[in-house]
């Protein structure tokens, strides 16, 4: 889905407030951040989820996303204390932007990791 959110703003048609940007990522602050540090790290290219990436994505690109989640979370200043990463996909993991992304979220103790439905 080309207009996507996340697809209109690699294309520089939405701002964002970039963390880092790579090669093949880019990393921003989510809009509604659900913990002192949330941000969303993306490829550049438009692979919808997690295993879609993994199964089509060059080694380059894979090797340029991990580097960067790891960039940012060195960066932000989380990497001591702890984070947590999520990527939701499809119904069940109730995934809003069809655009895969992982949230790195962090700067509190995060609780449990899931609440009941
Ligand atoms: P998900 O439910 O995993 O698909 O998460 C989508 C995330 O994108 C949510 O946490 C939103 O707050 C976030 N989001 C939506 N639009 C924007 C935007 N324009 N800039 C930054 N984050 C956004």
């Amino acid at each position: 889905d080309p207009e996507n959110i996340f697809a209109k703003i690699l294309r520089g048609e939405i701002p964002n407030d970039t963390v880092l940007e790579t090669e093949h990522s880019l990393a921003f602050r989510d809009i509604r951040p659900q913990a002192p540090l949330h941000v969303l790290v993306i490829p550049k290219g438009a692979y919808v989820s997690y295993d879609h990436f993994a199964q089509e994505a060059s080694e380059a690109e894979i090797v340029d996303y991990v580097r960067a989640i790891g960039e940012v979370c060195r960066r932000e200043g989380v990497a001591g204390d702890g984070f947590r990463m999520i990527s939701n996909a499809g119904a069940h993991g109730v995934q809003e932007v069809p655009h895969l992304h992982v949230h790195i979220l962090g700067g509190r103790n995060l609780g449990r990791m899931l609440t009941p439905a």
